[in-house]
């Protein structure tokens, strides 16, 4: 049933598009991960790009880099607008925290759901102290976790920018020193995720210890960036996705498998200060 719902053809005709996975290890540990979906023009770069990331890990130094390609066809791509953009500052990572469950709340996500997302996010989402490879699905109401592996989490891919689109945000981030590469890709991670069934909301903080922003997404007031929403040297990080439980399957089949590409940018607000 689900194969009849969300195909994906292998060996179309024509100019296919390709899912391009890499995931880097240590010892069976999780280093980093990133995916890309590129026309058949892009692969080669992409696949040397994300080879070269996988192998200079910030974290360690990887013992196994895998890279998977697998073909999408193009008339499977689903079109997506990326989320509007506002950055906050912050004078603290602890107001950034408060301004992100506040965000959150008001967005429909229950309190007690945001402050068990934020500890397990603070402790290590994984358990353990470690970070998770994926996110953290939790019911937006209960705050129970939902997802079947509490170590991998879902893993969002098969989502990437069209080429012009994305030439035109660099220009436009570029105007107020927004240069990071980090904040084009989790803009689009979290623009196919806010379009997922039944989310409600996304919250983020990096697992690298000197990138301090995070944010919280959510359908309606589009992509929230936080600076700071950690302190500086931390390593654990991860994403929370608040969802309505009933509709988990088809969440996650979305997330994991249908295609999405970015044909259209939202608006950029200047940054500006919050204070409580
Ligand atoms: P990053 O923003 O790359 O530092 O990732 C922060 C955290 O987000 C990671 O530790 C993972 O838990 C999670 N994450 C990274 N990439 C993805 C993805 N494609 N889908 C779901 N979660 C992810």
């Amino acid at each position: 049933m689900e194969r009849d719902i969300f195909p994906v053809v292998h060996g179309v005709r024509g100019k296919p598009f390709y899912s391009v996975r890499m995931r880097a290890s240590r010892h069976g540990r999780h280093l980093s991960g990133a995916e890309r979906l590129i026309p058949a023009s892009r692969l080669a770069a992409a696949v040397t790009a994300l080879l070269r990331r996988g192998v200079s890990s910030p974290v360690q130094q990887p013992d196994r880099v895998i890279l998977r390609v697998d073909p999408v066809a193009p008339r499977l791509l689903h079109p997506l607008s990326a989320l509007p953009i506002q950055t906050l500052k912050v004078s603290s990572p602890a107001q950034g925290r408060l301004l992100a469950s506040r965000l959150l709340q008001a967005s429909g996500v229950a309190p007690r759901a945001v402050r068990r997302a934020m500890r397990d996010l603070r402790r290590g989402a994984a358990g353990g102290g470690q970070c998770m490879r994926g996110a953290m699905l939790v019911d937006a109401q209960s705050g129970r976790r939902l997802e079947a592996d509490p170590q991998r989490g879902v893993r969002v891919s098969r989502v990437d920018w069209d080429a012009r689109v994305e030439r035109r945000l660099v220009k436009r981030l570029a105007r107020y020193g927004l240069t990071h590469h980090r904040l084009r890709e989790a803009l689009a991670l979290a623009s196919k995720v806010a379009a997922a069934p039944g989310m409600v909301a996304e919250l983020c903080w990096s697992d690298d210890p000197t990138y301090t922003t995070g944010y919280v997404s959510t359908p309606r007031l589009g992509y929230v960036r936080i600076a700071p929403l950690k302190a500086e040297g931390d390593p654990l990080g991860g994403r929370a996705f608040f969802i309505r439980a009933e509709s988990l399957s088809a969440c996650v089949a979305f997330l994991e498998r249908i295609p999405c590409r970015i044909v259209a940018l939202g608006s950029l607000t200047p940054p500006r200060t919050w204070r409580a």
